[in-house]
């Protein structure tokens, strides 16, 4: 007799609950306590809603920790992202080339043709990133193309 009164409360909570684990897994918990609400009160009901309540807590310290997780994780991402866009804003001067390396018909600056050499060289960048690399591979620095040789115009 009890259980044909709960169970529809229990099925009510269920249909709450939705597809979601963990909230599932909550009214799983809120319905066996309305089971029991009307059972055996006392003590065991103490010590069985006690436990209930330290699951509940337990699954809301968990989640806690995931948000912290990912709020330190996006602050890192974010680090990377503004360490990278310096980067690139920085090399692609280094080369003439626009920030989309013309790779963005849409890109305002360029519209899609900012590839290495379109614009001029960003004296102070390529000393700092391409420079040192073409001393130690002098070689690199008198390529060919089209048939025409390109040496160093720039004061060594
Ligand atoms: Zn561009």
């Amino acid at each position: 007799m009890n259980n044909n009164v709960q169970d529809p409360i229990a099925a009510m909570i269920n249909q709450m609950a939705g597809k979601n684990p963990k909230a599932q897994m909550i009214a799983q918990l809120m319905a066996q306590q309305a089971r029991q609400g009307t059972g055996d009160p006392g003590s065991i009901q103490n010590d069985k809603t006690k436990g209930q309540t330290k699951k509940l807590l337990n699954i809301n310290l968990e989640l806690k920790k995931k948000i912290q997780k990912l709020i330190k994780e996006k602050k890192q991402i974010l680090n990377y992202l503004d360490f990278f866009i310096d980067v690139n804003a920085a090399f692609s001067g280094a080369v003439g080339a626009c920030e989309c390396w013309g790779g963005d018909p849409d890109c305002e600056k360029c519209n899609g043709k900012g590839e290495p050499g379109y614009f001029e060289l960003d004296q102070e960048q390529f000393d700092y990133y391409i420079k040192p690399s073409l001393k130690k591979h002098p070689s690199l620095y008198h390529l060919e193309t089209d048939g025409e040789k390109v040496t160093d115009t720039t004061s060594a």
